[in-house]
This record gives C-alpha cells, sequence and structure tokens, in this order.
C-alpha cells in the first residue's frame, strides 16, 4: 500500500543574497497526505513554499511534482497541474467581489462544473455565500482567508499548499479554517500545511517536518511528533 509520492522536495537551498535560508532540506508529500512543515519565526518554511511554487529562485537541488521537475515553473503553470498555493497574506483580489475571486480561481478550466464547486465551496464558508457580492477587500482577515481557500479549491487541486492560514486570525476563526483544513483532506485533497500553529497542525498531520534555521530537524508521524519531548518543549510551550 505504498502512496505515490506527489510533490518531492530533495536538497533544497535558497538564499536572500548572502543570507542562507534554506540549507538543503528533503521532505515528501504522498497521495492522500496531510503534511505539515512546522518551526519558529524565521526558520525558512515560507522560502521553502515560495521556493517550491517559484516565487523564490532555488540556489540548489531539486524540487518534482509528479515524478517531474518543477523548478522555475510559475503558479499558473501549477495549478494547471493540481498544485495550488494559497499564500500566507492571502493575496484576494482586493477589488473584486467574492464571486469574481471564486471564479478566477477557476480560471485555468473549461469544465461545466464550476458553478456546482461553487456552490461546495459556498457549502464549507456559508459566510462566502452571504458575502457573495462584497468586495473582497472590504472582507475580514478570518473572511479573507475563507476566501483564498475557497478560490484555491475552484482550481480543483491535487495538492494544496497552505501558507500559515491561520495568522493572525481570531481564536474562533482558527477553529473554523483548521476545521474546514480537516475537511478538505477529508474530501480527498492532499495538503502541504505550512504552520506556526504546531499543535493544531500537528493534530490534523499524517506526517510532520520540523524546520529550525532552515534546515529539517525532525520528521515523523503528527501524533508522534505531537508527543514528542523536544517538540513539546520548544513548540507547545511546556
Ligand atoms: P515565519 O513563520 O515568520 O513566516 P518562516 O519559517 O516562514 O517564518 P521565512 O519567512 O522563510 O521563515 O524566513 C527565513 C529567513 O529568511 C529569515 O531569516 C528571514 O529573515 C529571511 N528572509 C525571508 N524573506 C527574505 C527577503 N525577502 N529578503 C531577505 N531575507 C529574507
Amino acid at each position: 500500500e505504498a502512496k505515490q509520492t506527489l510533490l518531492k522536495v530533495s536538497g533544497l537551498k535558497v538564499a536572500y543574497g548572502g543570507i542562507q535560508a534554506v540549507k538543503g532540506v528533503n521532505f515528501e508529500v504522498r497521495e492522500g497526505e496531510l503534511v505539515s512543515l512546522i518551526g519558529a519565526n524565521g526558520a525558512g518554511k515560507t522560502t521553502t513554499m515560495k521556493a517550491i511554487t517559484g516565487l523564490q529562485p532555488i540556489a540548489a537541488g531539486e524540487v518534482s511534482y509528479l515524478g517531474e521537475s518543477i523548478k522555475g515553473k510559475g503558479a499558473w503553470d501549477l495549478a494547471k497541474k493540481g498544485l495550488v498555493m494559497v499564500p500566507e497574506g492571502r493575496g484576494t483580489f482586493t477589488r473584486m467581489t467574492i464571486i469574481e475571486n471564486l471564479q478566477m480561481g477557476a480560471y485555468n478550466r473549461n469544465d461545466g462544473e464550476i458553478q456546482a464547486d461553487m456552490d461546495k465551496v459556498f457549502g464549507l464558508f456559508p459566510r462566502l455565500k452571504e458575502r457573495a457580492k462584497q468586495l473582497a477587500g472590504t472582507m475580514s482577515g478570518g473572511e479573507q482567508q475563507m476566501l483564498a481557500m475557497g478560490r484555491a479549491l475552484m482550481a480543483r487541486p491535487k495538492v494544496l499548499l497552505l501558507d500559515e492560514p491561520s495568522m493572525g486570525l481570531s481564536p474562533i476563526m482558527v477553529d473554523k479554517i483548521f476545521e474546514v483544513v480537516n475537511d478538505i483532506h477529508q474530501q480527498g485533497v492532499t495538503i502541504l500545511l505550512v504552520e506556526q500553529n504546531a499543535s493544531r497542525a500537528l493534530q490534523l498531520a499524517n506526517r510532520g517536518y520540523v524546520m529550525e534555521s532552515g534546515e529539517v530537524t525532525m520528521d515523523g508521524e503528527g501524533q508522534a511528533l505531537l508527543n514528542d519531548p523536544k517538540v513539546r518543549a520548544a513548540y507547545l510551550g511546556e
């Protein structure tokens, strides 16, 4: 029952000028998994995500998706192949309505099921349906996170990359976002979740990786990491 590896990062190095932000990172995400990448501020999680999606140049190493190198490929290309990122800070189209933002997510598609998928997104996030004609820029932070996730789902992702979806949200909104991340995973979408909220991210994860100063220092099953004394001391405030 070996699951196919969908995303594989090998020996990844990324630098900002003279600063080595990612120093030879290895990890993989297999079909159907939810994999969490946790670590403190500045550990290199977001940089890793940006390197995967072509937003940051790769100094060394390889990133492959479905067995093919995706180095240098941009967001639209990757979305067409089913690899879709929800960036940190969300990046919604602020001067478009909720519906228009969701339609933009389906930009790559020409099948007849776009409306049905929009209804599914509205099922996951009733708030988006209530605000369908509101401009995205006037939505709260949590609502914009919902919209960014909804827009990504409109591309019918095979693998969804979520960069710090809970950042800056109220506790109730954090609960809601993690609940939906779990729902999306249960519906069969493979997920790579980057989070500073280690406890929540590991609770949902099949497997996790811990990043420190640009390196992966631990990995294992989500539950095992959650119970690991070193992880508990460093990331769970114990
Ligand atoms: P956070 O959770 O705070 O977003 P992170 O683990 O995602 O942290 P990164 O944002 O990847 O960390 O940052 C890794 C390192 O690279 C940090 O030392 C950061 O200061 C540095 N860095 C990030 N972006 C840039 C940039 N555009 N220019 C220079 N240095 C950068």
